[in-house]
């Protein structure tokens, strides 16, 4: 069958940067498996998916705005060192979950000066072209469970 709105697809993948460098990969890993068309994808390789059957391959380069989006350079802020506990040896690259206006969101510490700790509220990918490789493995219905919950059980999926 072919990948379509709530069929169960299992692939593997790498994910690279326009530099070659590996963001993530199914490498020694269970394929990723996902309940189709439910949101659950950056919507560029959701749109490369569908329709493929097991034991197709491709490979995608998918633009930020099919995906993380774009950097805004106002999600940057500097935010007083005393906001962060005494004892916390922040150093940048380290992220912290926030609470901002659009709810929960991840925080990266990309500067720490005697006072303050530059932070950086954009998503880690934002701004960034993703090249995925993708050959899918699997690809199967779903139970009638599965889409009641919205995700998928079994391997690869939620244990309960
Ligand atoms: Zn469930």
């Amino acid at each position: 069958m072919q990948i379509t709105k709530n069929a169960v697809a299992s692939i593997e993948y790498e994910l690279t940067d326009d530099e070659g460098n590996v963001i993530d990969s199914s490498k020694g890993r269970e394929p990723l498996t996902f309940l189709f068309g439910v949101g659950g994808l950056i919507p560029g390789l959701e749109a490369e998916l569908e329709g493929k059957a097991a034991g197709d391959a491709f490979k995608v380069r998918i633009a930020p705005e099919d995906a993380y989006g774009e950097r805004h350079e106002e999600m940057m802020a500097d935010v007083p060192r005393s906001q962060f506990p005494a004892d916390a040896d922040i150093q940048p690259g380290m992220q912290f979950q926030a609470s901002g206006p659009q709810g929960s969101q991840v925080i990266t510490v990309v500067g720490v000066e005697a006072d303050t700790v530059r932070v950086d509220g954009n998503h880690p990918l934002a701004g960034v072209h993703l090249n995925f490789d993708v050959k899918v493995v699997d690809v199967r219905e779903a139970n009638a469970e599965e889409l009641e919950h919205g995700h998928v059980h079994g391997p690869g999926g939620h244990g309960h």
